[in-house]
């Protein structure tokens, strides 16, 4: 009789049994002294994988945490903060999203009593298409989501430089991965969140990208005085080979497809085109080729064909 009625309990509320005993397993890793990552899988979103494919952050400063993005589900969210809290007692005071893309912010409903903090244009961006993308999130993780809502940030981040518990916090905005693309670099310690404006050893996915522009920002990302870069995707690392290779992949992608478009080629054959030996070893180079295609192709197309008219 009670294994009856515990069946019962499952079949009458959906998604109970898939929910239960599923955990990220999040690990922090120390990247440099008070800061650490949460380093997500190379890989594309999956039931499997439950979207814990990004890299999220946090800063243990005298004042409290400072939080870098809130990864793929409230799930996740919960779990950073427990993992957090294993390694700082001090409470969390602020949590960043470095731009809108659904694996960094749909953790955020565990930390709406801290209040998100973006850029503006982030916050409008979430508002605008963060039903679609927690749509699509469902659609694509499943069970991974239960009870997971849209919570977009409630305040405008401070540009300016700022000490906050003993570290020198800037938040730097720029563009070209999206709209708007806010990294956090910790001038006491050398540590550079580089948001999504930098993949490493994972093809860059673009579909809110202006090359152009991204170019620009890795320009000034190069500049900077960091010694640890922690990209959006991929491992933390001393050197700038992440900047490099996003470069590399960025540039050749547009000049690829803008040759393609000026060919005539049609979008199946351009994405049937060969990927070079130097990117076979970046994952998913094949699959982010192929959308990058689908994004930005039309554009392309219509460009070359703008210049073709007599
Ligand atoms: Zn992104």
């Amino acid at each position: 009789m009670r294994a009856l009625v515990l069946l019962l309990a499952v079949l009458l509320v959906p998604g109970l049994a898939q929910a239960e005993g599923r955990h990220y397993g999040l690990v922090a890793e120390r990247v440099a002294p008070d800061t650490y990552v949460f380093v997500g899988m190379p890989e594309n979103f999956s039931v499997k994988n439950g979207g814990n494919i990004v890299n999220t952050g946090f800063i243990v400063t005298k004042a409290g945490v400072v939080v870098i993005d809130t990864g793929p589900s409230l799930l996740y969210g919960r779990e950073m903060r427990e993992a957090i809290g294993k390694v700082a007692p001090s409470p969390v005071i602020r949590v960043i999203n470095t731009h809108l893309h659904p694996d960094h912010i749909f953790g955020n409903q565990a930390f709406t009593d801290v209040g998100v903090e973006a850029s503006p244009a982030t916050i409008h961006g979430e508002e605008v298409q963060g039903k679609a993308f927690a749509d699509n999130m469902y659609r694509m993780v499943g069970p991974w989501m239960q009870g997971t809502e849209l919570s977009p940030p409630v305040k405008e981040t401070p540009r300016a430089v700022q000490t906050v518990g003993g570290h020198r916090l800037e938040m730097i905005a720029l563009s070209g991965h999206t709209d708007a693309d806010l990294m956090v670099l910790d001038h006491s310690t050398g540590v550079l969140f580089a948001s999504d404006l930098v993949f490493l050893d994972r093809a860059p996915t673009t579909p809110h990208a202006d090359m152009e522009g991204w170019l620009a920002a890795l320009d000034e990302v190069g500049k900077l005085p960091f010694s640890v870069l922690v990209p959006g995707h991929g491992r933390p690392e001393r050197s700038r080979r992440a900047i490099a290779q996003t470069r590399d992949w960025l540039i050749w992608l547009n000049q690829t497809l803008s040759h393609a478009a000026e060919n005539g080629l049609d979008m199946t054959e351009a994405m049937a085109q060969p990927i070079p030996e130097r990117f076979k070893s970046l994952a998913l180079a094949r699959e982010e080729f192929v959308r990058s295609v689908s994004h930005l192709y039309p554009r392309l197309e219509q460009a070359a064909m703008r210049r073709a008219e007599p």
